[in-house]
C-alpha cells in the first residue's frame, strides 16, 4: 500500500516550514501594532452555521464544503472559512459587551474547501483574516485595508494592488438585483447552469463566474455604481478619502462583487502583479458585512474583515523573487574524537543549551572529517572540536567558521566566549 498525501493538501517540510513562521511572526507583529487580539476558533462548526452566514447559494456551501455526520448524527463541517465562526463566537461570548469597542480580532489557521487543485488553490490552506466588530466607521475599512497591505509590504511585496467597490446596502442591492434579472433573463440560455439557477436567487453571483467571465452581458450589466443609494455612495467615498489621506493606492471596480453572501459597503482585492505569477492573482478578498451577528441571533453589529491564504503570499514572493533571510542557523557543531571526549560533547552541549545556544552535535559515530561537513551544511557559526588531549586539559579548540580562525578555549569559559563571538 502507497500511501499520498490527499489531493489538495501538502507537506509543508522542514526546509519550507520556517518561511510560514516568519510570515506567522509578521502577522502577529503587525496585529499588534493595530491591536488585533488573536481568536482560536474550532476546526468544524454546525454545518447550519455555513449555510446561513456565507450564504445557500455559494459555490463554498454548494460546492466546496466538507460536511459530515457525527456519531451523534450532527451535521459538522470542517471549516471552510473564517468569519462565520468569529461572528458566532462574538454573539456566543458576548463580545459585543466588551468595553473595547469594536473588538478587533486575528485568526490564523487551516481551512477547508473541496476545490479543484491547482497553484495556488488547495483543499487545505490556511488563512490569516481579521474581523473588526461594532463599528460603522468608514475610517475602520481604511484600517483594514491597511493593515493587509502593511503585512504584504513587511514580507516585502511589492507588486500589489488594491481593487475595490461599494455594494451599497440592503436597499441597493434589492433594486440592482431586479435590475440584473432584467439584464440576464432574456439570454440566460447563454449562461452555465450553475448561472441558471443563480438568476432568480443570487443574480451577482452571475458577475463573479468563472465559466460565464468572457460572456460580454456581464460586461454590459447594470453596474453596482449606478444603484447605490446616498448613504451609500457617501460611506464609499468616506472610505476612499480615507485611503487617499493614507496614500494608498486603488482602483474602484464596480464589477467586484465577492465569492460569499455576507458582504455590503466595501468590498476589496487585493491581487499580485508580478509577471511571475499564476493564473490565480487575488492574495487577499474581504469587505464589509453588516448584519451578519444579526443574522444568528445576535445584535445589530456592523462589521469588516479581509482573509489572505498564506500559501498565496508566499507564492507572490517566489513570483517576485523575494525570499527571507534564513536566521535559523545553528551557532555550535560539537565534533568530538573518541568516547571520551563524546561524553565531554554531549555534557557541553547540554551546558550551551541551558545557555540559550543553539547547538548540536553527531549521533552516528561519525569519523571528524564527516562531522566537519555536517557542520558546514548545517550553517553552523562555529564549531567546537574535543579530542582525548582537550578533555585531559579541560579544554576546547573553538573554530569560528566566519573567519577560519581557532583557538583553545578554556571549557568554563567557553559559555562567555561563545557569546561574545555570536552577538557580531
Ligand atoms: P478565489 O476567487 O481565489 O476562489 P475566494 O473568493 O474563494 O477566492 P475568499 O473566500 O474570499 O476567496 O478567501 C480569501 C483568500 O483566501 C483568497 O484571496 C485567497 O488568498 C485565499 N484562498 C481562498 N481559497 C483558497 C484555496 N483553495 N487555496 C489557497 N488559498 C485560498
Ligand atoms: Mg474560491
Amino acid at each position: 500500500m502507497n500511501f499520498k498525501v490527499p489531493r489538495g493538501t501538502q507537506d509543508i517540510l522542514p526546509s519550507e516550514t520556517w518561511k510560514w513562521q516568519k510570515v506567522e511572526k509578521l502577522i502577529n507583529e503587525v496585529c499588534e501594532m493595530y491591536r488585533y487580539k488573536e481568536i482560536r476558533t474550532p476546526m468544524f462548526e454546525q454545518t447550519e452555521l455555513f449555510q446561513r452566514l456565507v450564504g445557500e447559494t455559494t459555490d463554498v456551501v454548494q460546492k466546496e464544503m466538507y460536511t459530515f455526520t457525527d456519531r451523534g448524527n450532527r451535521s459538522m463541517t470542517l471549516r471552510p472559512e473564517g468569519t462565520a465562526p468569529v461572528v458566532r463566537s462574538y454573539v456566543e461570548q458576548k463580545m459585543f459587551g466588551y468595553p473595547d469597542q469594536p473588538v478587533k480580532l486575528f485568526y490564523t489557521g487551516p481551512m477547508f474547501r473541496y476545490e479543484r487543485q491547482q497553484a495556488g488553490r488547495y483543499r487545505q490552506f490556511v488563512q490569516f483574516g481579521v474581523e473588526a466588530i461594532g463599528s460603522n466607521d468608514p475610517a475602520i475599512d481604511a484600517e483594514v485595508i491597511a493593515l493587509a497591505l502593511d503585512v504584504y509590504k513587511r514580507a516585502g511585496l511589492t507588486d500589489l494592488k488594491l481593487v475595490i467597490n461599494s455594494l451599497g446596502d440592503t436597499e441597493c442591492r434589492a433594486s440592482h438585483k431586479k435590475a440584473l434579472i432584467a439584464h440576464f433573463k432574456p439570454h440566460i440560455e447563454e449562461f452555465c447552469s450553475d448561472c441558471k439557477s443563480r438568476l432568480e436567487n443570487n443574480p451577482l453571483r452571475i458577475l463573479d463566474c468563472k465559466v460565464d467571465a468572457e460572456n460580454l452581458l456581464i460586461a454590459s450589466a447594470p453596474s453596482l455604481a449606478d444603484y447605490l443609494n446616498d448613504d451609500s455612495a457617501a460611506y464609499f467615498k468616506e472610505v476612499l478619502n480615507y485611503l487617499d489621506d493614507a496614500n494608498i493606492d486603488y482602483e474602484v471596480d464596480a464589477t467586484l462583487v465577492r465569492g460569499l453572501d455576507y458582504y455590503n459597503h466595501t468590498a476589496f482585492e487585493i491581487m499580485s502583479t508580478s509577471a511571475g505569477f499564476g493564473a490565480i492573482t487575488t492574495l487577499c478578498g474581504g469587505g464589509r458585512y453588516n448584519g451578519l451577528a444579526e443574522d444568528i441571533g445576535g445584535p445589530s453589529a456592523p462589521g469588516i474583515g479581509f482573509a489572505m491564504s498564506i500559501e498565496r503570499l508566499l507564492l507572490a514572493l517566489e513570483a517576485e523573487g523575494k525570499s527571507f533571510d534564513d536566521e535559523s542557523a545553528l551557532d555550535v557543531y560539537v565534533v568530538t574524537l573518541g568516547d571520551e571526549a563524546k561524553r565531554a560533547g554531549i555534557k557541553l552541549l547540554g551546558q550551551l543549551r541551558e545557555a540559550g545556544i543553539r547547538s548540536d552535535t553527531d549521533y552516528l559515530g561519525r569519523k571528524m572529517k564527516a562531522q566537519m561537513k555536517s557542520a558546514d551544511r548545517l550553517n553552523a557559526k562555529t564549531v567546537i572540536v574535543i579530542g582525548e588531549n582537550e578533555v585531559a586539559e579541560n579544554v576546547v579548540m573553538l573554530r569560528n567558521m566566519a573567519n577560519r580562525s581557532q583557538e583553545k578555549v578554556a571549557t568554563q569559559d567557553l559559555v562567555q566566549k561563545l557569546n561574545g563571538i555570536l552577538k557580531v
